[in-house]
């Protein structure tokens, strides 16, 4: 089956889909994406999503091409055309195509704004046999731009950092800034002390997770304790626990980093736990 897609208003066969080679978003890297997870059918978090979309867009001064209701339409006219149960939905948002390349942004009334939703099929998304061993990470200097809270498609550092951890037998990387951690390239990073989860505060450094919030809603209904706080590479190493989390894999459990196993080497109670909780809630609400 030829996966359909969804560029500015057409349904397309995905070998027919088209964007210009002005588009700011292929010059530039001038655009905004997010990722819905779809979970039976349905999507998971949509309006997390559709929020922190309208952020991004605002803080580039970036026009909506949609409304999130036309928004929650399409995406559930891909899902419906391409029979995709288990997955996700990308979409993205581009300044356009204006006539010429130029830096200064071009006026919105003459270059609407670039639209794109696909659709990527994973079927037993939830099963994943990764999250029953648990992910090994290394450590890499943050060289990323200052607004990593603007959910941009200026993606290169953390493919770059895929690939380093990947060279290092590894499957992702922890991204490091004055000592102390950021973010994984896709994901946010979480220890577990004792029974307490830390993870970093929010601000510029970090993009603010949809997965996060639950998350750590999740874990204050079930009387954990959370700290909201930065910490370092030797203070992970020391944890009895570490995790990430993002919309595509959920809670997954951290069980090396640097060639240091953490606490026991294999995946916590407190991440088994959380994602648990997390894909039972989020099938609960999924719409
Ligand atoms: N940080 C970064 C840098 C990311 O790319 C992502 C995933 N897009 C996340 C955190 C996790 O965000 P979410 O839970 O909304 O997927």
């Amino acid at each position: 089956m030829t996966r359909t897609v969804y560029v500015n208003g057409d349904y397309l066969p995905e070998d027919q889909a088209r964007v210009s080679v002005f588009d700011r978003g292929f010059l530039m890297a001038d655009g905004v994406y997010e990722v819905t997870s779809v979970l039976g059918g349905k999507l998971v978090d949509f309006d997390g999503h559709m929020v922190r979309l309208a952020r991004s867009l605002a803080e580039l001064d970036l026009a909506a091409p949609a409304t999130p209701e036309e928004l929650l339409a399409i995406h559930r006219e891909l899902l419906r055309l391409n029979d995709v149960t288990d997955g996700m939905v990308y979409l993205q948002i581009t300044r356009g195509a204006p006539a010429d390349r130029d830096f200064a942004f071009p006026d919105p009334a003459v270059t609407p704004s670039t639209l794109v939703l696909f659709t990527q099929s994973k079927p037993g998304l939830a099963d994943s046999p990764l999250a029953r061993t648990g992910i090994k990470v290394i450590s890499i200097e943050d060289i990323r731009w200052g607004r990593r809270d603007i959910k941009t498609v200026q993606l290169l550092y953390p493919s770059m950092g895929k690939m380093m951890a990947k060279k290092a037998g590894c499957d992702d990387a922890w991204m490091v800034e004055d000592g102390h951690v950021t973010e994984g390239t896709s994901n946010n990073a979480y220890i577990v002390r004792g029974k307490t989860i830390v993870t970093r505060h929010l601000g510029n450094e970090i993009l603010a997770g949809i997965t996060r919030a639950a998350v750590l809603r999740f874990a204050r209904e079930a009387q954990m304790q959370v700290e909201e706080r930065a910490f370092t590479i030797d203070e992970a190493r020391a944890a009895d626990e570490a995790f990430v989390t993002s919309a595509t894999t959920f809670v997954m459990p951290v069980v090396e980093i640097d060639g240091t196993p953490v606490g026991a080497g294999t995946p916590g109670p407190v991440a088994r736990r959380l994602r648990e909780i997390y894909l039972e809630e989020s099938r609960k609400v999924a719409i």
